[in-house]
């Protein structure tokens, strides 16, 4: 008899919420790294997973070791495969211990690996893109902790000008009027690891487009150990669901020993039929690969009908020429 191979690697989760794309792996205790490629933004490097890397930003929520854990190897591999600096996004509180931590490589590999450091203290604004900016907030956890919340910042003409034509928009623009109001739109909030508090109530949670929230435990008789370890217990997610707005909100941080099935039917049984519906698990892979399906489905029906409605006109128009003919 020969051995066994090795045990198949699994593969990165994934969800498609328009206009983002989520993915990554989250397994609590073990390791926590996620990305959002529209925004070139990574959350957490617990390990580093090779579609992670081309992340130019990466937001850190704390320093456990399966949120931090790749971090040096993903500034590394970056340098190595000439994808210039990471931006490093974090607590202010915890810069000096990744300074530390990265200061610990160059002596270890007697080079050093470049990287940017961006320390941001609660509510600071940071730009990660054009009118697209993260902030973070605090938690609480066993450790000093972040979520974060990303914006979209966009102009939108006051409504006191809304009916005035173009030419005399520009010239009260010219004289100095201001004409527009800036709006910061949240589009997508991560948690990190926390306790329940007031912090998930903030407006810019709560009115994310999309939340990304861990949820360790499942059990009902788990609710103390959620609190010892300071981390969010189903019961938590069914109550913040009540006040939350947003499209969709993607559990992470499950741990390994959760049965799937298991943890869907504690979402169905206390959050409620309609709120269930917005509950989705990243690492949920055969209901993630079929949402998907249908969504590819979807698109492709709505490009149908686009070329569809197209046809008639074209139908028509060849009727005519025959008629000139
Ligand atoms: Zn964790
Ligand atoms: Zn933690």
């Amino acid at each position: 008899m020969l051995p066994k191979p090795p045990p198949r690697e699994p593969s990165l989760g994934f969800l498609y919420l328009p206009p983002y794309r989520l993915y990554g792996e989250s397994i609590a205790g073990e390791s926590t790294s996620l990305m959002v490629p529209e925004l070139d933004l990574g959350f957490d490097i617990g390990s580093c997973p090779r579609a992670i890397l081309p992340s130019k930003h990466l937001a850190i929520t704390h320093g456990h070791m399966d949120h931090i854990g790749g971090l040096a190897y993903y500034c590394s591999q970056r340098r190595f495969q000439g994808m210039g600096n990471a931006k490093i996004i974090c607590d202010a509180r915890i810069a000096g211990s990744i300074k530390r931590m990265m200061e610990g490589y160059v002596d270890l590999e007697r080079q050093r690996t470049p990287y940017d450091l961006v320390p941001l203290l609660p509510d600071q604004p940071y730009e990660i893109k054009n009118n697209m900016f993260i902030r973070g907030f605090e938690t609480e956890h066993t450790a000093p902790s972040f979520g974060y919340v990303v914006y979209e910042r966009r102009t939108k003409l006051k409504p006191e000008f809304a009916d005035l034509p173009q030419e005399k928009l520009r010239e009260l623009k010219d004289r100095g009027v201001e004409i527009v109001r800036v709006l910061e739109i949240p589009q997508i909030a991560y948690t990190g690891d926390t306790l329940p508090g007031p912090h998930l109530l903030r407006e810019d949670v709560r009115k994310a487009h999309v939340v990304i929230s861990e949820c360790t435990f499942f059990e009902p008789d788990h609710k103390e150990r959620a609190k010892i370890g300071m981390h969010m217990h189903i019961d938590d997610i069914a109550e913040w669901l009540r006040v939350l707005e947003c499209q969709h909100i993607v559990l992470v941080h499950v741990s390994r020993r959760t049965d799937m099935q298991f943890a869907k039917e504690r979402v169905a049984k206390l959050s409620g039929a309609k709120n269930a519906e917005k509950v989705l698990f990243l690492m949920d892979y055969r209901t993630n690969k079929a949402r998907y399906e249908a969504q590819l489905l979807e698109a492709e029906a709505k490009e149908a009908a686009r070329l569809g409605r197209r046809a008639p006109v074209q139908a028509a128009r060849a009727a005519e020429d025959e008629d000139d003919a």
